[in-house]
C-alpha cells in the first residue's frame, strides 16, 4: 500500500461524473481530498491523498485519464521549523499516519519526516506556524506517464 498526492485537472464536461467514487469502487483506491475546486460546466482543480496499492492506483489513473482528467503528483516537502516548536503536540493528533507522535516517557513531540504523506494537515493546526509546507511537483515515472497523462 502506498499513499501518495495527485493535482487531478477535470475538464468542465466532467464535472457531474462521479468518477472519484468508482476509484473506491472499481480500484478499491482510498482517497481524503485535501482541496477540491469543482463547479458545475467548470474546469475543476481537487488535490486528493490517494491510497492503494501502486497497479490499483495507476489503473484508478488510467480510468481518470479516459475522461481527459489530466493527472500530476505532488510531494510535499515538510519541515518542522524546531525554533519555534515548543511542544504542545497538537499537530499530534491530527497526524493520519504518525509522522507527528509523543515520545514517551520525554513527552518529546517527534516529527518523523520518512512517515509524512505530505497531507498538510497539521500546517494550519499549529499555533506557531513551526509546521511548513513546500509543494513540489513529482515527474511519473515513463511507465506511469504513459497510463496517466
Ligand atoms: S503533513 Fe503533517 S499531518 Fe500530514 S503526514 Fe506529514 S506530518 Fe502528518
Ligand atoms: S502544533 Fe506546532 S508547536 Fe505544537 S508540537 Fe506541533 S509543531 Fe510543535
Amino acid at each position: 500500500m502506498a499513499t501518495r498526492i495527485y493535482i487531478l485537472r477535470f475538464p468542465k464536461e466532467t464535472s457531474s461524473e462521479p468518477m472519484i467514487y468508482q476509484l473506491v469502487k472499481q480500484y478499491d483506491v482510498e482517497f481524503n481530498i485535501l482541496k477540491a475546486d469543482i463547479l458545475p460546466q467548470r474546469e475543476g482543480v481537487m488535490i486528493l491523498e490517494l491510497k492503494g496499492t501502486k497497479d490499483r492506483v495507476k489503473e484508478g489513473l488510467g480510468y481518470l485519464k479516459s475522461f481527459g482528467v489530466k493527472a500530476e503528483r505532488m510531494a510535499a516537502a515538510i519541515n518542522r521549523d524546531d525554533e519555534k516548536c515548543f511542544q504542545c503536540g497538537a499537530c499530534t493528533g491530527i497526524c493520519p499516519v504518525g509522522a507527528l507522535y509523543i515520545k514517551r516517557p520525554s513527552m518529546e513531540v517527534i516529527f518523523d519526516p520518512d512517515k509524512c504523506t505530505g497531507c498538510s494537515l497539521c500546517v494550519p493546526i499549529c499555533p506557531v506556524r513551526a509546521m511548513e509546507v513546500s509543494p513540489i511537483v513529482e515527474a511519473f515515472t515513463e511507465e506511469e506517464e504513459k497510463i496517466v497523462t
